[in-house]
Formats: C-alpha cells, structure tokens, sequence
C-alpha cells in the first residue's frame, strides 16, 4: 500500500498516521472516491481505508492535526456527494463489513460498510429483516443515520427506530456506545440526525420475522391516467393496514412509455396481504400487473436496475403530509416535459407505525410526513448537468406551495440552504445543536447536512 507524505507539514507521528492512506496516483485511489453519483468528481488529499475502530480513531486525528476537512464513506448513496471531499481526508469504511446476527434475540450488529443487500440476504436467512433501504445497494450507515424509509415502516417504524445502540467514534478520538441506557442524548441525536456526532463503527438493529414470501409488487397504468390514480391512491393511503407500505412513481420505461406505477408490499400473512392490496390490482386498466407473491427478497431488489451506479443524478425532495388535488394535477403535467427518460417522481409512504412515534422520540421529527415527494433526475452527458438540475429545481420550487417547509434530510441535494438544513430536522434542530456542541464542539463533522454546534459562529 502506497504511503507518501509530500504535505509541506511533514510526516505525520505514527500515532497520529492511519495504516492504509491512499493519495492521488495510488492503486485503488480513484476506485474508492468515486461515489454512486456520477456528477461527483472530488479528489481528497487522503483516503483513510478504515478496517477497525482504530483505523477510524488514528484518521480523525491524523485529518485533525493537519488541518484538513473529514468527509465520511458509509454505502456512497448520498446524491449529494457528501461521502467524498475535495482536498481533505475520506474516512472510507467499506472495509469495515463485519455482520454478526443473534437469531433468538433478533438483532443484528452491522459494521458501517455494509449494503441493505448484504444485511438483508443475511437476516432472511433467519426468516428476520428490519425496515431498509428500497434499493438493494444503498448504505446501512447513512440511511439509518438520517431516517431510513422503506417497505416494512408500517409495521415496523422507520430504520432508526429499530436502532437499538451503536458505536461511534467521536471526534475526540473517543469510542462510545449509545443506547437508550448508554450516552441516550447521543443516541437520541444518531436517530434522525445523520453523520454530525461522529463516525458509527456498529449498528445494532432490532429484527423482525418476516417473509421470506410476502406478498407484493406493482401495477402501472398509461400516464395520462395519472392524475386519476394519484386520487385513488391518496384514498387508498387513508386506511391502509400498517402491514402494508406503498409507493406511486412517474417513471418511463425501457422502450419508452411513460406511466405511473404503484407499488406496495404486504409483510403479514400472504392471504390478507392479497387481499389488502386486490383494490391496488382491480383500480382501471393496469397496463403492467407485476403484484403477488415474490420473496422479500426480490421485492428488496426489484428497483434496483433504474438506479445504476455512476450515472449522473441529481434529486430534491419535499416531505408532503395531505397531497393535495393541486399536487396532484401539477405532477402529471410535469412528469411529461421531463428532460430525462430517466427522470422519477416519487411518493414513498412514510409508514403507519413510523408516523405513530412521537416527534420528539428521536431525532426525526417529521412525523405527521405521510410522504417524501422526490423528483429524482438521472443522465448520462456532462453537457445536460445545467438544464437537468434547473428543470429539477423548478419543479421542485412549484410544489413548495403544497408541501412542507422540509425535506427528507437523507434527500437533501447538496447545495441547500442554512434554513433548508435546519428544516430538514424540523423541531428536532435546536436540541440536535446542543448534542452537537457536546460531542463536536468544533464541528469536524460538517460534510453532511450540517447542524451548527450552539455557540458556534462559523462552520
Ligand atoms: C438509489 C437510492 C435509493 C434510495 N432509497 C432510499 C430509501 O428507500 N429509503 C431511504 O430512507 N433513503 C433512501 N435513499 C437515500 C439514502 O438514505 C441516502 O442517500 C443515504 O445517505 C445513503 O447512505 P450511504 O451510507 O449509502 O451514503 P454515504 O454517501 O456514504 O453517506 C451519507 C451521509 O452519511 C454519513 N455517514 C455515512 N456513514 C457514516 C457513519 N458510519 N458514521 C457517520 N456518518 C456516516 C456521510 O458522511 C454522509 O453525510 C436512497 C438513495 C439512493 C441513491
């Protein structure tokens, strides 16, 4: 492993020197900083390979006696690019994969650089799951971190709720544990509060028996029934079971159709699960009927293929607690000048059992959202960039009037606003900055949806 110290400070002391740093011309330097957002070119001047805690520990301190700023890797979704830094040092936890599962007390201990696919062919094993990501190579870390929608949030509340403790190393060097009886400020702050505390080494999950056949899929109709479908579905919303989750997605496909799909899955048994979901199935003329009984498991990968890495992206998201017939007759009319085949507009449920914690329970607070409304937009040619992020913001910008103030932190874009960041985490915001100033005072975690420690002045 290439190890050279050209920076004008010097060599660092071994104490202070992570084991595996990686610097532009090393073998496997471009390979690591590049993230699942093609749009994102960054170079850090450094990237720590993390295989333990004490990787971890040495690369803060190592990024903090020189000065540079930390960017931290978990699964590199975030569309915003905030696994990766320009000139400063890359906290990679890929290495760190380890996965230990305790089938009789239904937990998973999971390490920072797993995927939701890893988690979940190893949990279903044991007929387990815990509410994850919906597409299969999404972090476990940053999606936990910042909420963690998905199909079992029904029933089982959103990721973070199913966080029983983890382990994070602060950025003093300390590596603490926090659970509702351990450090439970900091544990508080981890549900809902993304990647400011710290770097989370573990994850322990609380599991659930599910599967491994539920019943499940989608049905799509021609777009110009969309507006239709987005009435029925809001009804249909008002009373599912909380077995069940649901997403409406306006989506072209391969050879070119634009339709709007709905899609849900049903984790209890596979007769009720038909029957809660025959209205979805007997709703117009479906064009598509791709819903019965598949294993969770492909349910968990099914969307994966829209969704390839390197591609470029942008998205922004708003949080919508009652959609609105204006929403409603606006999506549609949208959705069919969208510059992009591979343009989404997305409502993913929040999930019954996920809007029924209090809002101040954890750190995400948002929990009268019924949904995240995302318009996702993804290309290939460098030259779109500009129209592509402008037609995506202009969308954005005209369902603000029918929408909350926040978006879902996890779908920030990158580019946002103080007052965007700070309304992401709603009411949670003012305690979250008073955790902040206790744990990282000097704010060394700021490549993330930043929360300003209380007292701090500048980032
Ligand atoms: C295709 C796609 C599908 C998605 N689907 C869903 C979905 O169904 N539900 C949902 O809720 N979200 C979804 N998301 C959003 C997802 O939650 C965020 O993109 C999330 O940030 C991904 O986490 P990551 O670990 O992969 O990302 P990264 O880019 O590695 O990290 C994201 C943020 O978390 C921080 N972070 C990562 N690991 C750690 C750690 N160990 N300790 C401290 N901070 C850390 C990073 O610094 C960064 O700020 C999706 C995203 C994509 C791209």
């Amino acid at each position: 492993m290439a190890e050279r110290f050209t920076s004008s400070s010097g060599p660092p002391s071994d104490a202070e020197r992570p084991r595996e740093l990686l610097r532009r011309g090393d073998a496997g330097y471009d390979e690591a900083r590049r993230i699942w957002n093609g749009m994102i070119d960054r170079q850090p001047a450094f990237i720590a390979r993390c295989s333990n805690v004490d990787d971890v520990a040495k690369a803060i301190a190592f990024a903090r006696a020189k000065g540079l700023p930390i960017s931290v890797r978990g699964g590199d979704h975030s569309a915003a690019g905030a696994a990766v830094c320009e000139g400063g040092v890359m906290i990679d936890l890929a290495p760190m994969q380890g996965l230990e599962i305790d089938p009789a007390r239904r937990v998973a201990r999971v390490e920072p650089g797993l995927r939701w696919k890893q988690v979940d062919e190893a949990t279903q094993a044991h007929g387990l799951a815990t509410t994850g990501g919906t597409v299969s190579d999404t972090g476990v870390a940053g999606l936990t971190l910042g909420g963690g929608l998905g199909w079992l949030a029904g029933r089982y509340g959103l990721t973070c709720d199913n966080l029983l403790a983890a382990e994070v190393v602060t950025a003093d060097g300390a590596h603490l544990r926090a659970s509702e009886t351990e450090n439970a400020d900091l544990f508080w702050a981890l549900r809902g509060g993304g990647g400011n505390f710290g770097v989370v080494t573990a994850f322990e999950l609380q599991l659930h028996s599910v599967g491994p056949t539920i019943y499940g899929g989608m049905v799509a109709h021609p777009i110009d029934r969309a507006a239709e479908v987005l009435r029925f579905y809001r009804d249909f919303c008002a009373s599912n079971p909380d077995e069940m989750n649901t997403a409406c997605a306006m989506m072209t496909t391969p050879d070119g159709a634009k339709i709007i799909a709905i899609a849900a899955c049903h984790c209890g048994s596979l007769e009720d699960g038909e029957e809660a979901l025959r209205p979805i199935k007997q709703f117009g003329s479906p064009v598509v009927d791709q819903m019965g009984a598949m294993p969770y498991l492909a349910l968990q990968t099914a969307l994966d293929g829209a969704f390839p890495r390197g591609r470029r992206y942008y998205w922004k998201s708003a949080l919508v607690t009652q959609l609105r017939d204006e929403m409603i007759e606006r999506m549609p009319e949208q959705f069919v000048t969208a510059p992009s085949p591979h343009t989404l507009f997305l409502l993913q449920q929040i999930g019954n059992a996920a809007n029924r914690v209090p809002a101040d329970a954890t750190a995400f607070a948002h929990r009268d959202a019924r949904w995240d409304a995302l318009v996702l937009t993804g290309w290939e040619d460098p030259s779109e960039d500009a129209q592509q992020v402008a037609w995506s913001r202009q969308v954005h910008q005209s369902w603000k009037p029918f929408c909350s103030d926040a978006s879902y932190t996890n779908a920030l874009s990158g580019e946002d606003s103080d007052a965007d960041v700070r309304s992401s985490y709603g009411s949670a915001y003012r305690r979250l900055a008073e955790i902040k100033a206790r744990y990282d005072p000097a704010n060394v975690f700021r490549m993330n949806a930043n929360i300003k420690p209380v007292g701090a002045t500048a980032s």
